[in-house]
């Protein structure tokens, strides 16, 4: 249990008297082709939340550059140069998505964080109002997916599945959210004790609780360049999210060995009745043979299933940093 210090409470959370510092997180890889554009619709945007006093004018926007290999960083070094509302971080190297993502809200002061991604799919027209809800108290705000008329219908529908799936095995996500939200300073220091390996971000935050609200919006295509998620990424995240979050596949191998066994017990019992009390011959192959693939399919897939969780346990046992930091770039919100 911690000691709590009234002192260091009351500062954590935002009071109200002046206009909070929002700032902007987001993580980039290989985005030389939008960056420009991001950093000048953001930069706009920035300009107009702070005329109407709703945000600091210390709030700035922090690419976080998840090791890029094209000129990513250089454009950011510029950018920051050139603006005074951006500023950068680079990693060491590519880390991916949640881990660049989480370098970004552990690093970033201010009252509130927004995260999002650097394509401009994420509406920047909603932040007026995300910044509202957190003013009104709402530490945590979501922006959740009106509709997903710009995803291919794979896409659409296994996205959609998968979200439901997740709520089925007890595993509490947002429905429709991303990554694209706005988090206080409270939520984010509790997010700062949570030292999991294998990050799903998504899950992890409504876990923290505090008053949270949704706001929602129309994804957009993505301005320039291509997915930086192709279909191995999507499904390993895919897959985190369901391991980090659930034992429910490892309960479902208990049921089907049970279910299997019973099964078995029924099976055998009938074959002893034959054996015993009818002269039926039993040839016996395709009853051999059938259970015996089935059986060592099942058994496969359920030694593949207790693995994943294993190998999830043995790399988190390590302990490894998530990312480290090479370089930063911008005057990081001092005037
Ligand atoms: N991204 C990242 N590291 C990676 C892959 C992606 O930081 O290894 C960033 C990417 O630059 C973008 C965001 O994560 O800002 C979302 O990626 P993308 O737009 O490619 O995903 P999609 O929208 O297609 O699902
Ligand atoms: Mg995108």
């Amino acid at each position: 249990m911690q000691l709590i210090d009234p002192n260091r409470f009351a500062r954590t959370s935002w009071t109200g008297s002046q206009p909070p510092v929002v700032n902007f997180v987001l993580p980039c890889y290989n985005e030389q082709e939008v960056l420009r554009e991001t950093a000048s619709r953001l930069g706009e945007l920035l300009g107009e939340l702070k005329a109407d006093g709703l945000i600091a004018n210390a709030s700035a926007a922090y690419y976080i550059d998840d090791g890029s290999r094209d000129g990513t960083w250089t454009l950011i070094e510029t950018l920051a140069r050139e603006r005074g509302d951006t500023c950068g971080i680079k990693l060491s190297r590519n880390r991916g998505h949640q881990n660049a993502l989480l370098c970004g809200l552990m690093s970033v002061g201010g009252d509130a964080l927004v995260s999002l991604d650097a394509d401009l799919q994420d509406d920047l027209s909603i932040i007026p109002d995300m910044v509202r809800a957190f003013r009104n108290g709402d530490e945590l705000v979501y922006a959740v997916r009106r509709r997903r008329d710009t995803d291919t219908f794979f896409k659409r529908f296994t996205a959609e599945g998968y979200y439901k799936v997740l709520a089925w095995m007890g595993v509490e996500v947002v429905f429709n959210h991303a990554d694209y939200r706005l988090m206080g300073r409270r939520p984010l220091e509790a997010l700062r004790r949570y030292e999991e390996t294998h990050l799903f971000l998504r899950g992890m935050i409504p876990q923290l609780g505090y008053r949270s609200s949704i706001v929602a919006f129309d994804r957009a295509e993505r301005f320039a360049g291509e997915s930086k998620y192709p279909l191995s990424k999507m499904l390993s995240l895919a897959w985190r999210g369901v391991t980090s979050f659930s034992a429910a596949p490892l309960r479902a191998i208990t049921s089907l060995g049970a279910m299997v066994s019973v099964v078995s017990v029924a099976f055998g019992l009938w074959a002893l009745f034959v054996r015993l009390f009818t002269d039926v011959a039993l040839p016996g192959w395709a009853s051999t043979v059938i259970p015996m693939y089935l059986l060592g399919g099942i058994q496969l897939l359920s030694l593949g299933v207790i693995g994943e969780y294993l190998a999830k346990i043995y790399e988190a046992s390590k302990q490894r940093p998530r990312f480290h930091v090479e370089a930063i770039t911008g005057h990081w919100g001092q005037p």
